[in-house]
C-alpha cells in the first residue's frame, strides 16, 4: 500500500467518486469495435488517449488524490464482466435479458446480463486498468470497484441456476471483491471505494423493477460486511462505500426515495470512509442530522469517516469554491468536524455511453467536470481555515 495522508494538502480530506464522461471520439470507438469496424487494438488507443487527457486536466485542477476517469471501462458495474456495454467480451457464465439494474426518472433503464452456469468468475479486474494508468501520474490514485450487492442481481430473483446455487454464486462475489480491492492495492491505488448505488435504490419498491421491492437492502450490507470481514482496520481506513441515487444522462434512479431508508443502515458497513450524495439533495440539514447521529466511531476497529457530495454532477452549473466551503461549515453542525471529508456526488459518467444531455455533450461535460472538481478542492481548502482542521 502506498503512503498517503489524506489531510496534507487540504485539511480536510477531499476526493472523487471515480468516473468521467468518455470524450465524444472514445464513445464512437467504443461503437464501430461492437459493430466489427475497428479491432480492440484501436479501441485501446482511444482509450489511453482519453486517459492521458484525463490525468492531465485531474492534475491541474489540485486534488490531492485522482482516478483515470475509468476511461477504458465498459461502466462502474460491468467492467468486471464484459468489455463494453452492448456486451462484447461477455464473461463465458453469462447471457444477455437479466435484470434492469435501474430504471431512470427520464424512463431509460439498465439492462444486465444474467447468470446462464456456473461457475462464475471476473473476466477484468479494476486493477487491470490502474495498472496502466498509475504510472502516468506522480499524483496519488485511488481506485473504485462494484460491489459483491450489485452482481448478485446478475442471478436470476426467482428462478434458481441450475447445478449453482445463490449461495455458491453469492459466496464467489465476496472472493472477487476482496481479490478485486487487494489486486488494487498491490498496484498502487491509495484508497479505495465500493460503489454501492443499488443500497438506495434497494428500498424503492418500484413494480417495474421486482428486486427493488424484495426487501434485499439487509442482505446487500450483510454481503459487504463480508468483503469488509476479509481486511483489517487499518486496511479498512482505506476502503470506502459510495452511495448516489444513481447518474446516467444526467438523470437518477431513487432520489425520490427517503435517504433515511438508507442511512441508519448503511454505516453499518464496517468500511472506513464514505463517498455520499449531498449536493443534490434538496433538504440537506436532515441529512447531515441523520450522518451525525449514525456515523460509528469504531466500526470493527475503525473511525468512519463521512464525506460529503458537495458537487452535482448531473448539473452543468458550476459550484463555486464559497458554496462548497459554506456547506461543509453547515455540515459541522452536526456532525464532528474532524469525520467529515468531501467528493462529488456521484461519478461524473458511471457508464461509458453517456450523451450527458443536460450539458449538450459529453466533451463539455469533462471541462464542466474539472471546473467543478478544481472548486472542490479550494472550497474544502477554505472550509477547513475556517474550522480549524489540519
Ligand atoms: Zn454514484
Amino acid at each position: 500500500m502506498v503512503d498517503y495522508d489524506p489531510r496534507t494538502s487540504t485539511g480536510i480530506p477531499t476526493e472523487p467518486v471515480g468516473s468521467m464522461p468518455r470524450p465524444a471520439k472514445l464513445q464512437e470507438a467504443y461503437a464501430a469495435y461492437d459493430e466489427g469496424k475497428i479491432d480492440k487494438a484501436a479501441l485501446e488507443a482511444e482509450q489511453e488517449a482519453a486517459v492521458d487527457d484525463t490525468l492531465a486536466r485531474y492534475e491541474a485542477t489540485g486534488a490531492p488524490i485522482i482516478s483515470d476517469g475509468e476511461q477504458r471501462w465498459s461502466s462502474f458495474a460491468t467492467y468486471p464482466i464484459t468489455d463494453t456495454l452492448a456486451g462484447t467480451g461477455l464473461a463465458p457464465s453469462l447471457g444477455p435479458g437479466g435484470q434492469f439494474f435501474a430504471i431512470f426518472a427520464d424512463g431509460h433503464g439498465r439492462q444486465l446480463p444474467k447468470l446462464v452456469k456456473g461457475p462464475f468468475e471476473y473476466v477484468n479486474y479494476a486493477a487491470d486498468s490502474l495498472k496502466k494508468s498509475i504510472g502516468k501520474t506522480r499524483t496519488p490514485m485511488k481506485q473504485a470497484v462494484i460491489a459483491p450487492s450489485m452482481l448478485a442481481l446478475l442471478y436470476p430473483l426467482r428462478d434458481p441456476v441450475e447445478g449453482y446455487s445463490r449461495e455458491d454464486f453469492e459466496a464467489k462475489l465476496i472472493d472477487e471483491c476482496e481479490k478485486d480491492i487487494r489486486l488494487a492495492f498491490d498496484a498502487g491505488a491509495a484508497r479505495v471505494s465500493v460503489d454501492f448505488t443499488e443500497g438506495r435504490l434497494a428500498t424503492r419498491e418500484d413494480p417495474r423493477n421486482p428486486w427493488t421491492g424484495a426487501g434485499l437492502l439487509p442482505h446487500f450490507i450483510e454481503l459487504i460486511n463480508g468483503v469488509m470481514a476479509r481486511f483489517s482496520p487499518e486496511e479498512r481506513t482505506k476502503i470506502g462505500i459510495h452511495t448516489c441515487p444513481g447518474g446516467d444522462r444526467d438523470s437518477v434512479h431513487s432520489a425520490d426515495v427517503p435517504y433515511n431508508n438508507l442511512l441508519p443502515e448503511m454505516f453499518k458497513i464496517n468500511a472506513g470512509y464514505f463517498l455520499i450524495q449531498l449536493a443534490s439533495e434538496r433538504e440537506k440539514d436532515p441529512v447531515y442530522e441523520s450522518i451525525g447521529e449514525h456515523l460509528r466511531t469504531d466500526a470493527d476497529g475503525v473511525r468512519q469517516m463521512a464525506y460529503l457530495g458537495v458537487i452535482n454532477p448531473g448539473n452543468p452549473r458550476v459550484e463555486s469554491a464559497e458554496e462548497v466551503a459554506d456547506r461543509l461549515v453547515r455540515a459541522a453542525d452536526f456532525i464532528d468536524r474532524q469525520q467529515i471529508g468531501s467528493t462529488d456526488d456521484c461519478g461524473f459518467s458511471p457508464f461509458s455511453i453517456d450523451e450527458k444531455p443536460n450539458h449538450g455533450s459529453p466533451d463539455y461535460a469533462r471541462e464542466v467536470a474539472f471546473q467543478k472538481i478544481t472548486n472542490r478542492v479550494a472550497g474544502t481548502r477554505m472550509a477547513a481555515e475556517r474550522l480549524g482542521v489540519s
